[in-house]
């Protein structure tokens, strides 16, 4: 059944052992698993690596379905003025995974484009398994461009993207058939994979009320324009059964097919990722059901080995029941002090390594990093650099950035050049650098290393966010806008500190930022700084409180214990 790719043993991936019962199938367009599987973006894609974690640690039956990207997202790389340029991240999938041998088709246009998948477990510790299949189209017999269909992560056209959409959809349906899982419930993580909706609705006599019973979706998106949506045009000549178009249009939309609101149509149980962008997509979508499930992060993955030590000594059992971290306050403070110096050090180490800023390990380390697009505005820090320098020389500060911006997002690559311009002015003042290539592995080292971990994005845009829930379970005390995941875990000088208005305040616009703004420099100035250099005291308390009150909380056990009771059962 199974043809062995080099290196792999049965043990290793074993898709038998894998196929019994029935499952959950969770579906992503992205999935962040490991550094080596590029097949990811952003948050979107790491939350759905650590949903997949987080059920293989409590042996929740999930069989995860994705694209294979295999020449991934892409590549950065930043010239002296900080323009982006992008390199294609071809990847080898024999080496790590399994190909099998059974393959299904969709059909596109008049073709029937075949499918093959490859097979990834992942394993726990505590001896749960979540199989990965990873759909690729690059198969003998397909077009030349069929074969490119499944390359590229979020790469193309809106004419690439249909057609990626009907490979995730249809054709994982079709291939978790042929593999011969047995499916009790599909989970469709964002709208990209709801056209699997179609495909159910086919095998169950056309009966929405017997699909509503199969879907589940979540949103991840709080604004109208954020939701993909296809013209009818594209849809018909890509999908040629009229009856199929019938029923895009019947549940997606009359003027244009919008994903996410087929997804609703189709799905008993739907949920936002915050309380608070539940809110909103009720606002978005009215007279839908629409519950929320915060969003949380795997704590082993995101915890910095010294950390992972620390918590291993004091709280055992922590990785696989994280609520014990609400313990925290019995672990001495030196320790704890000791295991961010030891994260500090490796980051700063990391960063002199790679640019020759020489930064240092005493100064206050402020970190923001996440994919670089307008809404999460990465230079309101740099909006006023006379205010800056005022700080900075109160007590001296360090600042560090990452990400990437989208191939076609010339606002976010704008963004990156402001910040190298910034970078210039200030040299021989502030030392900021800006470090090339954000991925998983150097998400590890910022989240960890850094003493601030900054957002500042415009509301109600940040779903949820999940970056901030990392630097909570390494200490790193968040400083945020109080949008998405912050306006449930911050505790004013608690639990970290606001930017800007209240939840409640409906200050917008202009308005809004200058406040945010003002809001940023005044803490940074008359609280942050002299609280880390003068109250060390205090600031250890932070860091408890950034354990014991967020990371207790706001990880993927507790998020997919909720899934669990509230959506699969
Ligand atoms: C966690 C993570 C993100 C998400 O960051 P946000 O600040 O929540 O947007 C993005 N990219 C990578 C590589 C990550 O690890």
């Amino acid at each position: 059944m199974i043809k062995k790719a080099g290196g792999l043993t049965d043990m290793e991936n074993d898709l038998q052992g894998v196929l019994k019962g029935q499952k959950i199938a969770y579906f992503s367009m992205e999935i962040g698993l490991r550094n080596e599987i590029p097949t990811y973006a952003g948050g979107l894609g790491v939350l759905a690596g650590d949903t997949i974690r987080s059920a293989a640690d409590l042996s929740i039956p999930l069989v995860a379905v994705t694209l294979v990207s295999n020449k991934g997202y892409f590549r950065q790389s930043l010239d002296a003025f900080g323009t982006q340029t992008e390199q294609t991240e071809e990847w080898d999938p024999s080496n790590l995974m399994t190909r099998l041998q059974q393959e299904v088709s969709v059909k596109i246009q008049d073709r029937d484009v075949k499918i093959q998948a490859w097979h990834y477990n992942c394993k726990s510790l505590t001896g749960g398994c979540v199989p990965i299949i990873f759909l690729d189209t690059n198969v003998e017999g397909n077009s030349w461009d069929d074969r490119r269909i499944t390359d590229f992560l979020y790469g193309g056209d809106h004419t690439y993207r249909l057609k990626q959409e009907i490979v995730l959809g249809i054709g994982g349906v079709r291939m978790l058939e042929a593999l011969g899982f047995k499916v009790r419930k599909y989970h469709m993580n964002e709208g990209h994979s709801s056209l699997l909706a179609l495909e159910l609705l086919k095998r169950n006599g056309k009966d929405p009320a017997k699909v509503k019973e199969l879907c589940i979706f979540t949103t991840h998106t709080p604004v109208e324009a954020g939701h993909d949506k296809f013209d009818y045009g594209l849809i018909e000549d890509q999908i040629r059964d009229k009856n199929d178009v019938d029923i895009l249009r019947r549940f997606g939309g009359a003027d244009r097919f919008n994903t996410s609101l087929f997804a609703l149509n189709l799905s008993e149980y739907v949920n936002g990722v915050t309380k608070r962008h539940s809110r909103v997509s009720r606002e978005l979508f009215p007279g839908y059901s629409i519950q929320a499930i915060t969003n949380g992060i795997h704590s082993y993955t995101w915890t910095c080995p010294a950390f992972r030590q620390l918590f291993d000594r004091y709280l055992p059992g922590w990785a696989n029941e994280p609520e014990l971290l609400v313990r925290i306050g019995g672990i001495p403070d030196d320790e704890i002090w000791e295991a961010h110096w030891s994260a500090k050090k490796d980051l700063i180490d990391e960063v002199n390594k790679r640019t020759g800023a020489g930064m240092d390990y005493e100064t206050l380390t402020i970190g923001f990093a996440r994919r670089m697009t307008a809404y999460k505005r990465a230079t309101l820090i740099l909006s006023d650099l006379e205010r800056l320098r005022k700080i900075n020389r109160r007590g001296r500060v360090q600042l560090i950035f990452a990400g990437k911006a989208h191939p076609h997002d010339e606002a976010g690559k704008q963004l990156i050049r402001d910040i190298f311009k910034s970078i210039e002015t200030l040299r021989n003042e502030i030392k900021i650098v800006f470090l090339e290539n954000y991925d998983m592995d150097l998400a590890a080292k910022l989240v960890s290393g850094v003493d601030v971990w900054l957002n500042t994005p415009t509301r109600p845009y940040e779903a949820s966010g999940t970056s901030g829930m990392k630097a909570a379970h390494n200490g790193v005390v968040n400083f945020s806008v109080l949008d998405g995941w912050w306006i449930e875990g911050w505790i004013e000088g608690v639990t970290g500190w606001s930017i800007g208005p209240q939840p409640e305040e409906h200050i917008t616009g202009e308005e809004a930022r200058l406040a945010e703004i003002d809001d940023l420099y005044n803490k940074l100035y008359y609280i942050i700084v002299p609280t880390y250099y003068d109250r060390r005291d205090e600031w250890f308390k932070l860091i408890n409180n950034s354990i014991g009150m967020i990371a207790y909380y706001f990880n993927s056990h507790r998020m997919m214990r909720r899934y669990v009771t509230n959506a699969y059962l």
